[in-house]
């Protein structure tokens, strides 16, 4: 295997793991499909994953940068293209989003204020988004070694222990 294609599989591991252990956090909370607010107004069950906010809409946005490109080409093996779709995202199915895994990083880390402020309330949980954010956008540039991504799974795990209470 070359340098390149070693860097990219060691980059789409640590993201996926990185990925897995905040999926994890969010399901522990269970907090969107009985208490999103955006859902109830509607009467939908598209909370955030609709097009409502141009700069949220994955496949309008960051999705697109040729630097997810080893994120994307592996998720479309897996779940394949995303539906056309014009009023929420095209991986967003009646149960929710389809993708358990190879979300874009905005997807993984996106905690809406109500949810923000639920967190802190019930579990003491400060949730970081923006440092959280910015150490996925280190694993999708390659700016990392295993000692921060040890450090940023701890992290991630501490919050895991957090809610699981
Ligand atoms: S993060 Fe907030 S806005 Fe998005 S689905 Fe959950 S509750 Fe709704
Ligand atoms: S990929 Fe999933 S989480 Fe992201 S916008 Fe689409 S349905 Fe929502």
């Amino acid at each position: 295997m070359n340098k390149n294609k070693k860097e990219l599989k060691e980059r789409l591991k640590s993201y996926l793991e990185c990925e897995s252990i905040l999926n994890q956090v969010f399901e522990r909370i269970n907090y969107c499909a009985e208490n999103c607010r955006l859902m109830k107004e509607k009467d939908t069950n598209i909370g955030c994953c609709g097009n409502m906010f141009d700069f949220y809409e994955y496949f309008n946005g960051e999705d697109k940068s040729p630097r997810l490109a080893f994120l994307v080409k592996d998720r479309i093996k897996i779940y394949g293209k995303p539906n056309k779709t014009e009023d929420k995202c095209g991986y967003h199915s009646d149960s929710g989003c389809i993708l358990k895994s190879h979300k874009s990083p905005i997807c993984v880390t996106h905690c809406c204020s109500e949810l923000k402020k639920y967190m802190g309330n019930k579990y003491s949980v400060i949730y970081h988004e923006d440092y959280i954010s910015d150490c996925f956008a280190k694993i999708v540039i390659g700016d990392f070694d295993n000692e921060f991504i040890e450090k940023f799974k701890k992290e991630l795990e501490d919050i895991l222990g957090e809610v699981s209470v």
